[in-house]
């Protein structure tokens, strides 16, 4: 006769790398920059100083980078900034946390430092604005897309540029290769834009980016908070901000713009209206210490915020990567809300990855955390058909890299078309893309695939 044990059925106990979210980066990390070395930690904290240092021009940086990296490295990225479609600002922060010794494998050097040597051809149908804002703005400086949301731009200016930009069209001062399309960037000429949102009472949600809200003063952190919770058909408002990532320690030493902040987020409480900060940390080796400290001062102020991530080739397009960077956000109670296809843009080819590798990725992080840490995975459909799911393509020819979506309730009835960059794709279909009317064809068969019209594409 047997007697019934209870069966205790252990997981496997957690090992160590289990715990790397973590481990962060600790102590004076910034004094191995020669240009850094005498800096303390009080002076490396001042936001003030933080932003006189940042590098503003592809001269300062390399005067910056000369004594760290070798004279091959400084050539390769001279030769990468005549190039840039985009602006160059780089903090302190940033460039402390690059690692010197591989600078070109470094996923933060490949988000700010262009290399001529990395570079990639562009997708031979790749456009300036690939997601059409310009065609969805009914005013400068406001973007009017989706049924009860607007994004509104109250400023071009960041607190660094990012090579991979959305809005390159916009953001930044001219540059040799774009002349930027002009934003409304000063509280006269946003009435405009308070008086459409005014006008419109479907507008219950407003994202308001930029540039960059870490550049608007907290003066006008409160007017454009104040003018917004004014309008009574506004219910939630997001201020979305690169800083975070690449300047905490404005959050530590800048009293007045986080004292702006917590006011507004506790006018909208008291009105009843969700007041949010949106961030936009990349790599986990974006978060230190400094960041931890930054982002509990927020916690404890009862800001709650929310990351939007872009996947980036050799950043966080890989399970491991990705998971470790969800990890480390829930680790400072910052909720991973998306993380976004590499937008079609120019110069930076060698950033994108592939629909298929995004779907992965995804599979791999759901289900590894807590499901409110789970980002979504999104493909901002090139032509104007918005956020999509990933995985919610009509149909995906992996073989040429071309998904198919459709957005019933954005452009109804409309097909959108996004492409994985050539370079993944097997040397049949790369070939096939280089002859314009074959890879028409292409285009169209997938369409015809996913069931839609051809006369319904719209393509970037
Ligand atoms: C992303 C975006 C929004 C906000 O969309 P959510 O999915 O709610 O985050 C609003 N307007 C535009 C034009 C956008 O691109
Ligand atoms: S911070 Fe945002 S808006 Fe500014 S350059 Fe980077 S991605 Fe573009």
């Amino acid at each position: 006769m047997t007697t019934a044990t209870a069966t205790r059925h252990l997981k496997a106990p957690a090992t160590a790398e289990q715990f790397e979210y973590k481990n962060l980066k600790q102590g004076e990390f910034w004094r191995h920059i020669p240009a850094y070395a005498d800096v303390d930690e009080a002076t490396f904290l001042d936001h003030l100083w933080q932003q006189r240092q940042s590098v503003k021009t592809a001269e300062e940086l390399l005067h910056t980078i000369r004594d760290v990296c070798s004279t091959e490295f400084y050539r390769d990225a001279e030769a990468g900034f005549r190039r840039a479609p985009m602006a160059v600002r780089v903090s302190p922060y940033a460039i402390s946390l690059i690692d010197w010794n591989d600078p070109v494998d470094d996923p933060i050097r490949r988000q700010f430092i262009p290399l001529a040597s990395t570079s990639l051809p562009d997708h031979p149908r790749l456009t300036l604005d690939s997601l059409h804002e310009q065609q969805d703005s009914p005013i400068p400086g406001l973007v009017h897309r989706y049924a009860d949301k607007a994004l509104f731009l109250p400023l071009n200016v960041c607190p660094v540029y990012c090579r991979f930009c959305t809005r390159s069209y916009a953001i930044g001062p001219d540059t040799e290769n774009v002349d930027k399309v002009a934003l409304a960037k000063t509280p006269k000429q946003w009435q405009d834009a308070f008086a459409y949102i005014a006008e419109r009472p479907e507008l219950e949600d407003i994202v308001i980016s930029g540039g960059d809200v870490y550049q608007l003063p907290p003066k006008n952190i409160e007017f454009v908070g104040n003018a917004l919770l004014d309008i009574p058909h506004v219910r939630r408002m997001r201020f979305a901000t690169k800083g975070p990532a690449i300047m905490p320690m404005k959050l530590l030493t800048h009293g007045e713009w986080v004292d702006a902040l917590t006011a507004i987020v506790e006018r909208g409480r008291t009105l009843g209206k969700e007041v949010v900060l949106h961030t936009h940390f990349n790599a986990p080796e974006e978060i230190t210490w400094i960041t931890q400290k930054a982002m509990r001062v927020l916690f404890e102020r009862g800001i709650f915020t929310r990351n939007q991530s872009v996947l980036i080739r050799g950043v966080n397009d890989t399970r491991e990567r990705m998971q470790l960077l969800v990890k480390r956000l829930g680790h400072l109670n910052v909720h991973p809300y998306y993380v976004y296809m590499h937008d079609m843009v120019k110069g930076v080819e060698e950033l994108r990855t592939t629909i298929a590798s995004a779907v992965d990725t995804e599979k791999y992080v759901r289900g590894s955390t807590a499901g409110f840490n789970t980002p979504t995975f999104v493909c901002d459909a090139p032509g104007g058909g918005g956020k999509r799911d990933v995985h919610s393509y009509e149909h995906y020819d992996r073989e040429n890299g071309i998904a198919v979506y459709a957005a019933p309730s954005v452009k109804p009835g409309k097909a959108f078309v996004y492409f994985d960059p050539v370079d993944r794709l097997s040397p049949a279909a790369q070939a096939r893309w280089a002859v314009r009317e074959i890879a028409d064809a292409m285009i169209h068969e997938a369409v015809r695939k996913a069931g839609i019209g051809d006369e319904q594409l719209v393509l970037a």
